[in-house]
């Protein structure tokens, strides 16, 4: 399966260590192209790399380990590996955003962040995630395996 080998594969990115996994969540697909359901979970890890390297780290691991190519947007895709939040860092730089601009809206990330965390505080909202799952008004259908 996909995830647990991308998060083998996070397992062992230097100067990083996998804290916390949340359970495995099904999610139907946003947007209009065809296709399968989407796996969804969370990882909570300690590393010693900044937010960029981290980035580099994960993108190889999307190219090389599973060779994603970017064909359609929204479309299927093997692994997408996203940063969520790094400490309370606030970034906006060309390439990363942190935390990730659409977190707060989808199910599909509150729903295992807050089963690891759910006092975590969203340094801009200044909400919590218990508080985000409970306001968002997304319709997603998001079932743990
Ligand atoms: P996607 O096709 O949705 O996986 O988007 C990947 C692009 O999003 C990459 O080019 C990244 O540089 C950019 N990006 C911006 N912020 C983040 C983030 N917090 N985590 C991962 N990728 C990000």
């Amino acid at each position: 399966m996909n995830l647990l080998r991308a998060i083998a594969e996070i397992g062992k990115i230097p100067g990083t260590k996998i804290r916390a996994i949340s359970g495995f969540y099904d999610t139907q697909p946003v947007g209009q192209v065809e296709q399968d359901n989407f796996l969804n979970s969370v990882l909570r890890i300690e590393t010693s790399l900044t937010p960029q390297e981290l980035l580099s780290e994960l993108q190889r691991i999307e190219t090389d380990v599973f060779k994603r190519k970017r064909t359609i947007h929204w479309g299927p895709r093997s692994i997408d590996l996203d940063i969520l939040l790094y400490d309370n860092r606030v970034i906006a730089e060309e390439n990363l955003v942190i935390p990730h601009p659409r977190l707060h809206e989808r199910r599909f990330v509150l729903m295992p962040l807050a089963e690891i965390d759910p006092d975590l505080v969203h340094p801009q909202l200044d909400k919590n995630v218990a508080e985000l799952l409970r306001s968002s008004d997304s319709t997603e259908v998001v079932t743990k395996v």
